[in-house]
């Protein structure tokens, strides 16, 4: 049997770490054992949902690199994928149900089926909607006046009075016990379906074998599969992934700083990064491996590995890993994601980065290996494209009055005023020579000079540093401190 998965977003904002995580977990399963991979947009809320959140949603799973084998754009054998596109389907399999007698059509208003729940409450009893009580709404003069309005009869699901239980890939075996639900809408007065049916309906026509979705999902399950019972179809394996919780234990939200796909890509991420932390999000590799390709998470992706307790999302775990991408990537992949944010902060001008490219890249080069994301890539440059005002604080001139650093320091002013080659290894030459008179405390002499150079005492190597600062810039700046 092919495996099937899919992801199905509901298009009404922007693609959440958590959604993030379940689209790449049914892309890892699907892929794992060679079957397909499907996306479905969910967009039956007509009044939430938007076109343009749609496309957010799928610029953001194809930067990830979940490519999807049927969905929207891509097409395929069960479509369509939009939901929106899909109403006379689900109004057909109402239709099937009805004839079963699984269903049936109710000329309510919304106003009488809240009144129907108060006062149920009210005598103390669950507030359930049965057959008995709705049907007494379908008498030939209410038919008559309801649809004289235009309105459309609801059609009710009529639940079957039984325990039900799933067997989930995750939690293991859930119970629902008889009671817990009446019966329940699959198509509104409006002619929309609820979720809880056209995901039904859906999962069952484009033939999904295992559905693996966030677990506050787990309760809309019990009504799913007395649907499936209904119409005598398998039911699918269910594999519900538990929360993404903030370091303080309450549910991921934008009070926790980033939480989308889309913010994460415009800081700087790389998708190699999300990918790999969201796969550890809740999943492990059976060798305890925690730096992954896609490939590798593929060929030890399995849901008996996800953990069924909520996972912690530890935003500075996610930063070294990102760090640690950045360092080892491809320079020139690099050098190009870098260009925007310089340009975005006028740093240097769109030309400029082209016709600087040879210096701008040795300078990213350089800096890459303290930036945990690009977007402080112009930040790090800034000490070789700034004129810089150099503090010269205490903890500075404890440094430079130490011994023989202030003479040093003067020593390697006039051997870089001398060196018209300017190679790193003359910088170092130099550097090494200023040394041998005073003979400083090394430390305290590059911390110094460090300082004097860059107003900061810690960077990547300095005599590349110096080197990609430029020579005018180096005396202009050593000028000053041999001055003090
Ligand atoms: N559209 C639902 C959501 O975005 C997903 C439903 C499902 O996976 O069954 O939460």
């Amino acid at each position: 049997m092919e495996i099937r998965t899919r992801f199905a977003p509901s298009p009404t904002g922007f693609l959440h770490v958590g959604g993030a995580r379940t689209a790449l977990y049914n892309y890892l399963f699907a892929r794992r054992h060679n079957g397909k991979f499907i996306l479905r947009i969910e967009d039956t809320d007509v009044e939430r949902s938007t076109k343009e959140s749609e496309n957010q949603l799928i610029d953001a799973l194809t930067w990830m690199g979940l490519e999807w084998d049927e969905g929207p754009q891509v097409g395929g054998d069960y479509g369509p994928y939009r939901q929106s596109e899909r109403n006379d389907i689900y109004l057909s399999k109402a239709k099937e149900l009805i004839e079963k007698g699984s269903a049936y059509e109710a000329y309510i208003y919304p106003e009488e089926l809240e009144q129907i729940k108060e006062k149920l409450l009210s005598e103390g009893k669950p507030p359930h909607y049965d057959y008995e009580t709705i049907s007494g709404y379908d008498t030939p003069e209410r038919r008559k006046e309801y649809t004289g309005k235009g309105n459309k009869p609801v059609i009710f699901f009529k639940m079957p009075r039984k325990d039900y239980s799933i067997n989930d890939l995750i939690k293991g075996p859930v119970t629902f016990k008889e009671g817990a639900i009446g019966d329940f809408i699959l198509i509104r007065s409006n002619g929309q379906p609820t979720y809880n049916y056209a995901v039904v309906i859906d999962d069952m026509q484009m033939k999904i074998t295992h559905v693996i979705r966030g677990d506050d999902h787990l309760s809309n399950t019990l009504r799913q599969i007395a649907v499936y019972e209904a119409f005598e179809a398998n039911v699918p394996e269910f594999a519900h992934v538990s929360m993404i919780l903030g370091p303080d234990g309450k549910k991921l939200s934008k009070r926790h700083g980033a939480t989308s796909a889309e913010e994460f890509r415009s800081r700087g991420y790389l998708p190699e990064t999300l990918l790999n932390y969201l796969a550890l999000l809740g999943w492990s590799n059976p060798d305890g491996k925690e730096i992954m390709s896609v490939n590798e998470m593929i060929e030890s992706f399995g849901l008996d590995r996800v953990n069924s307790s909520p996972a912690i999302f530890d935003e500075t775990k996610l930063k070294w890993m990102n760090g640690n991408y950045i360092r080892n990537a491809n320079m020139e992949r690099i050098f190009n994601l870098s260009v925007p944010f310089i340009t975005e902060e006028k740093l240097l001008t769109q030309e400029q980065c082209q016709t600087s490219k040879k210096w701008l890249y040795e300078a990213i080069e350089l800096v890459r290996t303290s930036v945990e994301e690009l977007k402080d890539i112009p930040k790090e440059l800034s000490v070789f494209i700034k004129d810089y005002e150099i503090e010269y604080d205490s903890e500075f001139m404890e440094y430079f009055t130490a011994q023989g650093v202030k003479e040093t320091i003067k020593e390697a002013y006039t051997l870089i005023q001398n060196d018209d080659s300017w190679e790193s290894e003359t910088i170092l030459e130099n550097l090494k020579n200023a040394m041998k008179n005073a003979k400083p405390q090394k430390k305290s002499f590059y911390l110094a000079l460090r300082k004097a150079l860059t107003n900061q005492f810690h960077g990547p190597d300095l005599v590349k540093t110096i080197h990609l600062i430029g020579r005018a810039r180096v005396i202009e700046r050593l000028e000053k401190v041999v001055n003090l």
